[in-house]
This record gives structure tokens, C-alpha cells and sequence, in this order.
């Protein structure tokens, strides 16, 4: 018989499980007991919720969740039925916690700082006391509200906008966006987005990444990787699939992140994604950015189609770095699939803390970089990341940069 769902008497027995800290003889009665494939990687991924007696379907996030909210539709209002509507569906769709918005009321931000103004509206700093806590920002409440000139009339844009974030909100690099809110004295709406200082997550990573154990860095490796299966098994590409966030100067930040035949001016492919998840592991491991240390420009560029490649500064388990040498291998066929890092990722995930037979296990070695020995001054490991280049400096770059930049203009422009 198909198992469609989690019987009263499994769910009793796996319930008090920590699913990120499964002993040994835990693993094995899952595997007794969950047969099916899909419901078993809901359970590792999102764990159990506690009232549907299931495995969550996203990030905090179950069947009932879309319940809960539709309930709550009655006790909100944002005075415009179109954002009311556009709120409400979000809710509705929501395949997992960060894809859903919310109507916060403008009362609930505190010490509003003006912060730049620009073609498109203002931007604002701001205190939110309720702002949900993820990892890299957990204690940090500060905001950026951004508005759209004259949204009192709301326009296509800037729903259009927060559409568009809100696809990559599952990214641990893209700046998250929370809700929606109105500017009482304006009337004008705004979003409610993270605010990271600099206009970057940079500095933020480098702290966590550094006092991360090997466990949570894998932890974070394989929730990338099931991400991109995700969305290659819809047949897409990630494209900016990088680290660096939304800026003017776009390319600047994702150089580093671009697989060698599409700097020559080859279309994105699944192959490419996977050179940039390759950077992104190296990312992870290394908690630095890469090529922090030289200027991203067109001797990037061709230098990277030599064959240059980030290299590790600590001790890393062979595993890992031959791994990272197939994702970066300058032939696009020879590197792996989303579907395999995934698979492994979660299987080294698994064991590198708790099976001695493993492989990972043995070759782990808990060798945090020490920056005095490198010295390396941490504030320093943004200087090429994406705020080292001035307006004048970007018309330097050369043909070969701007073909990249149109590549990947062209390609989000195909996406949308
Ligand atoms: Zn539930």
C-alpha cells in the first residue's frame, strides 16, 4: 500500500526525534518506518509540525499554515483591496515560511531614519521589534523600508517588485523581503525588506561562517543543494545564483560566481549553476569571499578562463575539495548535478558528526581560519566584493565584461 502520509502510531514514535541530531538506531527506524521517499525527505528537511501530526511541506511551513492565514484574513487590511489581494495570495501559495508576505502596520517600526533617495522612492532604516530571526540575522532588527514614489496609487511596479524578491527569498544571499507597510503621512507603501549594512551580507557571513562547525556548514551546503535540485527539476536555471546582493553594478558582485563559458559568452545551463554552487561551497567552507583579495575586473575575467580558481586557506576534509574541483572543472559535462549535491550533502551532512565508519568523518578536521595568521583584516575581505568599484572605474571595464553583462541581463530578462 502507498504511504501517503505519517500514521498516528509513526508520528508517535519519531515525534520527540531531533531530526538534525538522529543517532544511529533513530536513523534506521526511520527508514523502517518512512517509506516513502518524499514524505521521508519533508521529515529531514522540514520536520514534523506538531498539529497536523506531518511532515512540514516547506520552512515552517504545513498544510494547515495556509488555513491559519486564510482565517486571519479578516483581521487585516492594508485599505487597498489590490495589496489586500496580492498579500492574500502570497499567503495562499506559499510553498514555505519565506514566500508568504504580511501586512505590517507602520506602527510597529521604531527610531525611522532617512537613508538615501533615489529614482525610484526613498529608502529608510528602521527598528522592527517583531522581525522573524533566521541565522545570519538574529539579532539584528534593523529594516529597510523602501517606497515607491507615489504607491498611493499602487502601481504594477512595485507589486511587480516585490514579486520578484519574493521568488528568491529562500536565498541565503538574496535581501529578504518581510511585508508590506503604509507610510500613514504619505499614504505612500513601502516594503519591508532586511536592511544590511553596506548593501551587503559580506561581513555578517564572514562572522558566522567562521565559527561555524563543520556540521552547520554542511547543514547550510545541503539546503542550497536541495534548493537548486528543486529548481532543476523544474527545468530552470538559478542564473544569479551568488552571494552578492541587488545592486546597480550588478555583475561586479556575481564575477566571481560566473562559470568560465559564460564569461566567453555562453548561455546559462544547469552546468553553469552548478560552477556557481561550486564557488558557493567553497564560500561556505572557506568563510571567505572569493577572490576577495584581487579586483574584479576583465584580468578576472580572462584569468578565470585560464582556469583560476578560488583556493582553500584551511584544512578541508578530500571529500569536500574534490568535490568542489568537479563543480569548477572548466568542462561543463564533468560536473555533478543538483540532484547528487544534494544526495551528498546530506549524506556527509548526516554523518560527519555521528558515524566513526564514515569517510567524512574520518578526514574531518575542526581547523577554524585564523585571520591574525593570514592577516587578514576581515573588514577588508569586502574591499573587491562589490563596493571596490566606483562609477569611473566600471567604464574601464572592458568588451569582454560588457558581453557578460548583457549575457546576463538577456537571461534574467528570458526568465521573467
Ligand atoms: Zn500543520
Amino acid at each position: 500500500m502507498e504511504q501517503n502520509y505519517l500514521s498516528d502510531d509513526v508520528f508517535e514514535q519519531i515525534k520527540d526525534f531531533n531530526r538534525r541530531k538522529l543517532t544511529k538506531q533513530q536513523k534506521l527506524l526511520i527508514d523502517k518506518l518512512i517509506l516513502n521517499e518524499d514524505l521521508k525527505i519533508r521529515y529531514f528537511y522540514h520536520g514534523l509540525c506538531k498539529e497536523c501530526k506531518q511532515p512540514n511541506t516547506g520552512y515552517k511551513w504545513c498544510q494547515s499554515s495556509v488555513e491559519h492565514y486564510q482565517q486571519n484574513f479578516k483581521n487585516w487590511t492594508s485599505e487597498n483591496s489590490d495589496v489586500d489581494k496580492f498579500i492574500q495570495e502570497s499567503q495562499i501559495n506559499a510553498k514555505n515560511h519565506n514566500e508568504k508576505l504580511e501586512w505590517i502596520e507602520y506602527d510597529k517600526f521604531e527610531n525611522i531614519e532617512y537613508i538615501t533617495k533615489g529614482g525610484f522612492g526613498t529608502i529608510y532604516k528602521a527598528n522592527w521589534k517583531d522581525k522573524p530571526s533566521i541565522l545570519w540575522s538574529e539579532a539584528n532588527q534593523s529594516v529597510a523600508l523602501k517606497s515607491l514614489n507615489n504607491s498611493k496609487n499602487i502601481t504594477l511596479e512595485f507589486l511587480n517588485e516585490i514579486n520578484l524578491h519574493l521568488k528568491m527569498n529562500g536565498d541565503i544571499s538574496i535581501i529578504r523581503i518581510y511585508g508590506i507597510t503604509k507610510d500613514p503621512k504619505t499614504s505612500n507603501f513601502m516594503m519591508v525588506m532586511d536592511y544590511a549594512d553596506n548593501g551587503n551580507l559580506r561581513q555578517t557571513l564572514n562572522s558566522v561562517f567562521n565559527s561555524l562547525s563543520w556540521f552547520y556548514k554542511l547543514d547550510i551546503l545541503q539546503d542550497i543543494a536541495y534548493g537548486l535540485n528543486v529548481i532543476h527539476r523544474e527545468r530552470l536555471t538559478h542564473r544569479d545564483f551568488h552571494s552578492a546582493n541587488e545592486k546597480d553594478d550588478k555583475v561586479y558582485g556575481v564575477l566571481p560566481y560566473v562559470a568560465p563559458e559564460v564569461l566567453r559568452g555562453k548561455k546559462y545551463t544547469q552546468e553553469s549553476d552548478v560552477y556557481s554552487f561550486g564557488i558557493i561551497i567553497y564560500e561556505v567552507i572557506n568563510g571567505l569571499p572569493p577572490y576577495y583579495d584581487i579586483p574584479h575586473d576583465e584580468f578576472l575575467v580572462l584569468k578565470i578562463c585560464q582556469g583560476l580558481r578560488p583556493s582553500f586557506n584551511i584544512k578541508v576534509p578530500q571529500l569536500i575539495v574534490d568535490l568542489f574541483k568537479q563543480c569548477v572543472d572548466a568542462i561543463p559535462s564533468k560536473r555533478p548535478t543538483a540532484n547528487y549535491l544534494q544526495k551528498i550533502f546530506r549524506q556527509w551532512w548526516s554523518d560527519i558528526d555521528d558515524d566513526i565508519d564514515s569517510e567524512i568523518y574520518k578526514q574531518k578536521s575542526i581547523e577554524p581560519i585564523d585571520f591574525t595568521k593570514l592577516n587578514i583584516n576581515p573588514q577588508d575581505t569586502g574591499k573587491y566584493y562589490d563596493d571596490g568599484h566606483t562609477k569611473d572605474e566600471s567604464q574601464k571595464v572592458t568588451t569582454t565584461l560588457y558581453l557578460c553583462l548583457e549575457n546576463l541581463t538577456a537571461a534574467i530578462l528570458d526568465e521573467n
